[in-house]
């Protein structure tokens, strides 16, 4: 198969030995500190560049320059910055490509499925495009003789973003975009491992003609965050990442009075009933508990097998976890490339030995894998257990990696037992050819996010991302109509004038 790395064009924002910078107030600026960390490609186990870890002075004038943007920008009418995030949609379609070829390079997901990433962004920043309409207010004419009353929704002012490393592209497409097409101002602080992409938007944005000082970057790690947190101009913190770091997110941030969604980590369960169509759930399984080498937040860690399906499935899913096609992501064919860094490797493997330990049974052990050519690359195989038990850590913990373990059940009603107690609750998924238990399932489960017979039930971008339980601190979904919410405080406006104001005082609460 053809390299596809040279029929990739290479972005200006990215050579390969440049720093990784801060992009404030319209232009991409060197960190005022020295600290860098080193951003490596998975894939050959190298370092590739270097990416500035930024002081609290940086963040200092990165929120200085988004709050003189914020007064004109929050002025803007919303069709005006509409048609700025319409150009950047435009900018985005047009690059879909070379901003895939940067995830795989940072990330090591297939070039294929960072494609998908890019586009699942943008489908965001065409339903921003639709701000106009999703800020209408509600009007009320005569609540009381010549008395109206209405809502509008204003922006924050100055909100930040802090995201993962496992979608580098998406997940702040989850924010920035709803947050500046409804007035804000944005500061985003992404993951220190893949950043480029990052800069690279912030570039496309302000050649579609977004003003200096809306969009800024600041790279970094703990020391940004606690800025950002503590920062006293800074109204509202988005929060994508584990679920320690986003209740801690939540409780700080919370502490400094902003207003916080921190969406956290997932251990997702597949329910397969025994009378599912079995080649087609395979096909699904397989996609998504070893796609992206099992470092998303939607893919499915657990398969829940009800009654004697496993009988039926297992034979047929040991073979699809052994034989998968693992290489460097830019060959077309891959299915799954390298984890992030070496200490994911070794963190998944130590839960793969961990498991042996328990008592599961591996029928698939990715430990020691190997990629011809890349000895180096953080390479882990396809892991399949068997026999896993509530009680076992390889069940309970998120691993975040390419192993899948399979629990049995007797029926629906222990199956969906099972996940309610777990604690997290982000996605699920049934598969089934039965309306009855799908319906069942999908009232009972104390999930946020539930598929019948679809594998990543990752809702559309008018609809909300956000799960339950310790996968979500806050009440706000990213993106969709609460995403408008999170990024906007409601007004409420009574109105009457002089002809309907009637003479003397009124001591007592009005009555309609
Ligand atoms: P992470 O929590 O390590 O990092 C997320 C962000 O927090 C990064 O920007 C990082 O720099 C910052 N951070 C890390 N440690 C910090 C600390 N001590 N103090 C302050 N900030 C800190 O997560 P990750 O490894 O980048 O991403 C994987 C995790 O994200 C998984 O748990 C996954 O389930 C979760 N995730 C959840 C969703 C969701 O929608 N619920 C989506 C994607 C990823």
């Amino acid at each position: 198969m053809k390299d596809q790395h040279s029929s990739v064009a290479t972005p200006s924002a990215y050579t390969d030995n440049a720093d990784v910078a801060n992009f404030i107030n319209g232009s991409v600026v060197a960190s005022t500190g020295d600290r860098k960390q080193a951003v490596y490609n998975p894939s050959t186990g190298s370092v590739a560049r270097q990416v500035v870890l930024s002081t609290v002075e940086d963040v200092q004038t990165a929120v200085a320059a988004a709050k003189a943007a914020a007064p004109a920008w929050a002025d803007t009418p919303p069709v005006r910055r509409a048609r700025i995030i319409n150009r950047f949609l435009g900018l985005m379609n047009d690059n879909i490509d070379t901003m895939a070829a940067m995830i795989t390079a940072e990330h090591g997901k297939v070039f294929t499925d960072a494609q998908g990433e890019v586009a699942r962004g943008i489908d965001v920043i065409e339903f921003a495009c639709g701000i106009p309409q999703l800020l209408k207010g509600d009007y009320t004419e005569q609540v009381a003789n010549g008395i109206d009353n209405w809502t509008m929704r204003q922006p924050l002012g100055v909100v930040a973003g802090i995201t993962p490393f496992n979608f580098p592209c998406m997940v702040p497409c989850w924010m920035f975009p709803m947050a500046i097409a409804t007035g804000n101002t944005f500061i985003l602080k992404p993951s220190e491992r893949d950043p480029s992409v990052s800069i690279f938007m912030a570039q496309l944005f302000k050649q579609a003609g977004l003003p200096d000082g809306v969009f800024n970057v600041v790279q970094g790690d703990k020391v940004v965050v606690d800025a950002l947190l503590e920062h006293e101009d800074v109204s509202a913190i988005s929060f994508v990442g584990s679920t320690p770091i986003a209740q801690y997110i939540y409780e700080r941030g919370a502490h400094f009075g902003k207003r916080v969604q921190a969406l956290g980590g997932a251990k997702n369960h597949m329910i397969i009933m025994p009378d599912a169509d079995i080649e087609r759930t395979v096909d699904a399984l397989t996609g998504a508990a070893y796609g992206s080498a099992g470092e998303r937040c939607m893919a499915i860690s657990v398969a829940v097998l009800v009654g004697d399906v496993g009988k039926k499935i297992l034979p047929a899913l040991q073979e699809r976890a052994r034989t998968l096609k693992i290489k460097d992501g830019m060959h077309l064919d891959a299915e799954m490339g390298p984890v992030i860094t070496k200490e994911a490797l070794e963190r998944i493997e130590n839960y793969i030995a961990i498991g042996v330990e328990e008592g599961a049974e591996l029928l698939v052990d990715g430990r020691g894998h190997k990629v011809p050519g890349h000895d180096q690359g953080f390479y882990v195989g396809g892991t399949l257990f068997d026999k896993v038990t509530p009680e076992m850590r390889i069940y309970k913990e998120e691993i975040f990696g390419p192993v899948l373990a399979c629990v049995h059940v007797p029926d629906l009603g222990a199956a969906v037992d099972l996940v309610n107690r777990h604690e997290f609750g982000n996605g699920v998924s049934c598969f089934t050819s039965d309306g009855h238990s799908a319906r069942e399932f999908a009232r009972r489960i104390q999930v946020g996010m539930v598929g019948v017979n679809v594998p990543i039930p990752v809702p559309m971008a008018w609809h909300g991302f956000g799960g339950w339980k310790r996968s979500l601190f806050g009440d706000q979904h990213s993106y969709g109509e609460e995403g408008v919410r999170f990024y906007t405080k409601q007004k409420s406006i009574m109105q009457r004038w002089p002809e309907n104001i009637t003479k003397g005082n009124e001591f007592v609460m009005p009555t309609m």
